[in-house]
């Protein structure tokens, strides 16, 4: 047994667990993070920071380095594939509620890599990757975590607390027995990825867009180095059909005909929107996508991951100095009704808008935000709400 009941133990390096281990070491507490893979995951995921995550990872010191490799966005759009710009939001407006006043695309492994990176220069910091997290049992005193290499050895850690930042399957999770309600959303998601530069290709195009149409909507993205292309798609295809090379083409000419299109990276994915019943067990938190899964329309799920684990640690070192346990509690009933009132509402709304194909209900919504962006307090508010410092700021009514 690895025991040292002085520290916090982090299932899983992702984005949350790894800023969950930097804020905890911040604050003078030893982490060991275990990592089920062998290394860090590098692929696309999420691609968006939002103005209030920046700021966390300022504070973090995390921040300066992921600006730099990434793209400012200050405006985002709303856009009709017939009509072309419904609205465009001005997150400038925020420049007096946050020191980012944009969302920085940037890929969600470049800040993996950099809290990486702090940990190794920490002597309270340990990251072992290649080890699977299975159980736990816990007590009075702390948690012993039973863990798996991958020959089937098992190796077991003493520590004050853990942390279950291991993601939707969560180990975690499931060793709560804490159930996960909520849906798995009927459509797929098909995510391409390409150098082409549709910025140079469409006047007037924000680097972040959300595209309406009754037959087919879709969302591009700026990343440093390609666009994506986010399509809903039918579920009823085999993965294979999703990922046809031929069709992939066919839809990519249906959003911008022109040259055949060069596709850097391709992945179909099911999305779920689940919410834990419960976050805190004794000793034991659920943080990020192992808490809570969403759709990705609005690009939200990791940073309300990151916006759990501020909240977490702040409260846990708290905790940590003599505070009773039950502080703890506060983590859940602030972070829950985030993930179901904010985060859950907003992106199943963002999805029926989309979806919607009623040519009255989508003139009514274009009208609604046409509206907003000409009246500056609305606007403000809309921006407030969907870069998520509202959320944020209305935690301070959660006892
Ligand atoms: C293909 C894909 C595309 C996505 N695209 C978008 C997007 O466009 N926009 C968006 O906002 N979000 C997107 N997401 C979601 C986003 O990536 C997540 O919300 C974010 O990664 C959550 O971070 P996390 O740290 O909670 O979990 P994860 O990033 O999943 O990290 C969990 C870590 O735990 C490790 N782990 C798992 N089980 C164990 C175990 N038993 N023991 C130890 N370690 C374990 C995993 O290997 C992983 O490193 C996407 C996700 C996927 C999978």
């Amino acid at each position: 047994m690895t025991e040292s009941k002085a520290r916090v133990l982090i299932a899983g390096a992702g984005p949350v667990g790894l800023v969950a281990a930097v804020s905890l070491l911040e604050k003078g507490i030893p982490v060991t993070v275990l990592e089920a893979s062998a290394d860090l995951a590098v692929d696309l995921r999420a691609s968006t920071f939002h103005p209030p995550t920046l700021d966390f990872l300022s504070d973090l010191g995390l921040a300066d380095g992921l600006i730099e490799r990434g793209i400012k966005c200050p405006h985002w759009q709303f856009r009709d594939r017939q009509e072309g710009e419904i609205a465009t939001f001005d997150l400038g407006l925020l420049a007096s509620e946050t020191d980012h006043p944009y969302r920085l695309q940037a890929e969600q492994w470049k800040l993996t890599e950099a809290a990486r990176q702090r940990l190794e220069d920490e002597p309270d910091a340990e990251l072992i990757t290649d080890i699977s997290v299975d159980e736990y049992a816990q007590d009075s005193d702390g948690v012993t975590v039973t863990a798996r290499r991958k020959t089937g050895e098992a190796e077991m850690f003493r520590a004050a607390y853990l942390i279950g930042a291991d993601g939707a399957r969560s180990a975690v999770r499931k060793a709560t027995g804490v159930a996960f309600p909520g849906l798995t959303i009927p459509e797929i998601f098909l995510s391409l990825s390409t150098p082409f530069r549709y910025d140079r290709a469409i006047a007037g195009l924000a680097d972040i867009c959300y595209i309406s149409d009754p037959e087919e909507w879709f969302v591009l993205l700026r990343t440093p180095t390609l666009w994506r292309v986010l399509f809903p798609t039918d579920p009823s295809l085999s993965d294979e059909a999703v990922l046809d090379p031929v069709r992939i083409e066919e839809r990519m000419q249906s959003v911008l005909p022109g040259e055949p299109y060069e596709i850097a990276h391709k992945t179909a994915y099911r999305v779920h929107e689940r919410v834990a019943d419960s976050y805190v067990h004794g000793r034991v938190f659920l943080a990020g996508d192992a808490a809570h899964l969403n759709n990705p329309l609005g690009g939200m799920g990791m940073n309300g991951g990151i916006h759990d684990a501020v909240n977490l640690t702040e409260k846990l070192a708290q905790v940590w100095r003599g505070e009773p346990i039950e502080l703890m509690g506060r983590y859940e009933r602030q972070r829950r009704k985030v993930a179901l009132e904010t985060v859950q509402a907003q992106a199943l709304r963002n999805r029926a808008l989309l979806n919607e194909t009623d040519p009255e209900k989508r003139r009514a919504h274009h009208d609604k935000l046409r509206a907003t962006v000409s009246d500056p307090k609305q606007h403000l508010a809309y921006v407030m709400r969907s870069s998520m410092i509202q959320s944020l700021r209305d935690l301070k009514d959660v006892a």
